[in-house]
């Protein structure tokens, strides 16, 4: 069976790129009827604290990709972090030990870095080891270890190695010298296993089958096919995804904007909106299809039709694809997700307890919503109470203030008109009534609709006005065109 794992350092964040990652991943395993697992590879102490594995783990819960193993669920193949993992790593260590495929390197930091030096003058360029302690005596090791010198283990890559060579699902045949790789650290003076020997152990002792990551991985690659060769392993498959580039064609970075999955979801972009989306980056349904559910992307995903050209994140595309989700949504799920941005506005529990008040706000502004973050801007007035808190200048110039205008006098109507309680709060009602105006005044539908708007929100910019009073309170607009008229 398909046993696929997402495998982040936890350095703060989990980003765009990791989390693309981590759906190609969980889709495969849902895909292949396979087991998905998280691993937690906190082997860097400083970085690796508690607070960033719980925003992984947090952030992976939001975009409601499960695992089958990993933190907080478990699993038979566990513990899944590297730190309480440091046994299985020893162990792999005395068999690589036993078999002569490791050495230990005392060469000094100061030592490596002259030798660096002068190879880099000879040769322009240079960043291996030049095998010095690969053949120490028994008596020279012993002497090393008899002066207490720190050493680390090194591979011994065998001579005469052919050309390392794997068929990657991503990038097909791929092939590497073996005679330019250097004898890489395994094992750290302190103990601790380099990120290289640690990855295959995992991989190795959690029987995954398919390795899916970042191509900056893929000059690692070879360094791992050697270590498996070494523990007398065959490797898993290796799905290589390219990159993810701006809209400038330039590496995603922080000058394009957010980078992880926490700003977008604080921006408010949904969470299937961000798999759907993320799923697009670099693998597809069939060329065409952009709207994607999560059901179809559990069945369909294939690692055939990831490409290895690379992946543009287009913000434009997002935005869109974010209004299509909100649209889609039902009041139920709107009512969930919408409410804190709701809140945000200044909406109280009160609000909250009007009848169909999901459905009202999503009518209100549903349709052309981009992103949750624009709901506190647009409800805001709703939640003014008695007070016009914030009047937009170019709207109380255009509308208001103009010399020629009747707005003052259309208030004064509105006022009379809002304050008739025997005319129901309803908004059709109100409106009809509103417009009668019209007539009774020889005005035309704006010269009446706008001062009203301006005076109730501020703007002569907002959501369906007579559909937003309902929600509000009668005395309150009431209160806001006296105060706007007089
Ligand atoms: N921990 C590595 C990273 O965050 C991933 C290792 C792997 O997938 O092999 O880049």
């Amino acid at each position: 069976p398909v046993r696929v794992r997402f495998a982040p350092s936890p350095t703060g964040k989990l980003h765009i790129g990791g989390a693309r990652t981590a759906i190609f991943n969980w889709a495969f395993a849902r895909a292949t009827g396979g087991s998905f697992v998280l691993r937690i590879e906190d082997t860097d102490p400083t970085r690796s604290t508690d607070e960033n594995i719980r925003i992984i783990v947090d952030a992976m819960r939001w975009l409601q990709l499960d695992w089958d193993e990993g933190p907080e669920v478990g699993g038979a193949y566990g513990p899944y972090r590297q730190t309480e993992r440091m046994d299985t790593y020893q162990k792999a260590l005395q068999q690589l030990i036993d078999c002569g495929a490791v050495y230990r390197c005392f060469c000094s930091k100061e030592q490596l870095d002259e030798e660096r030096e002068k190879m880099q003058a000879e040769q322009g360029g240079y960043s291996g080891y030049n095998r010095a302690c690969r053949h120490l005596s028994a008596q020279e090791v012993q002497a090393h270890l008899d002066a207490g010198d720190p050493f680390v283990w090194r591979l011994k890559v065998p001579d005469n190695h052919p050309a390392i060579e794997f068929d990657d699902a991503v990038y097909g045949h791929m092939s590497f010298p073996a005679d330019v790789m250097d004898d890489m650290i395994l094992v750290r003076s302190d103990g601790t296993p380099t990120y290289n020997f640690a990855v295959v152990c995992d991989d190795i002792n959690m029987q995954i089958t398919h390795v899916i990551r970042g191509d900056d991985h893929l000059s690692n690659t070879p360094r791992q096919i050697l270590i498996y060769e070494a523990l007398g392993k065959t490797p898993p498959v290796f799905a290589h995804l390219s990159m993810i580039l701006g809209s400038d064609g330039k590496k995603l970075s922080k000058r394009h904007g957010a980078t992880s999955v926490e700003e977008y979801r604080d921006k408010g972009y949904l969470p299937d909106a961000m798999v759907n989306f993320l799923a697009l980056l670099g693998w597809s349904l069939d060329g065409e299809t952009t709207l994607i559910s999560r059901d179809v992307l559990c069945k369909a995903f294939d690692l055939a039709r990831i490409t290895k050209k690379d992946a543009i994140f287009d913000e434009v595309k997002l935005d869109w694809m974010n209004g299509a989700y909100i649209r889609e949504l039902t009041a139920q799920q709107w009512a969930r997700l919408a409410r804190p941005w709701i809140e945000k506005a200044g909406a109280t529990p009160e609000f909250f307890a009007l009848d169909a008040w999901a459905e009202k706000t999503f009518a209100l502004i549903g349709q052309r919503l981009v992103r949750f973050e624009e709901i506190p801007d647009k409800l805001a007035f709703m939640f003014w109470g008695s007070t016009l808190k914030a009047l937009d200048d170019a709207s109380f110039k255009k509308v208001l203030a103009k010399a020629d205008s009747r707005a003052k006098d259309v208030l004064v109507a509105c006022e009379a008109i809002l304050a008739d309680t025997s005319i129901p709060w309803e908004c059709n009602v109100m409106q009809d009534a509103v417009k009668q105006l019209c007539d009774t005044m020889q005005l035309k539908p704006k010269a009446v609709f706008q001062p009203l708007r301006v005076a109730i929100a501020g703007n002569m910019v907002s959501p369906p006005l007579f559909e937003s009073m309902e929600l509000m309170k009668r005395e309150d607009c009431v209160a806001r065109v006296h105060y706007v008229a007089s």
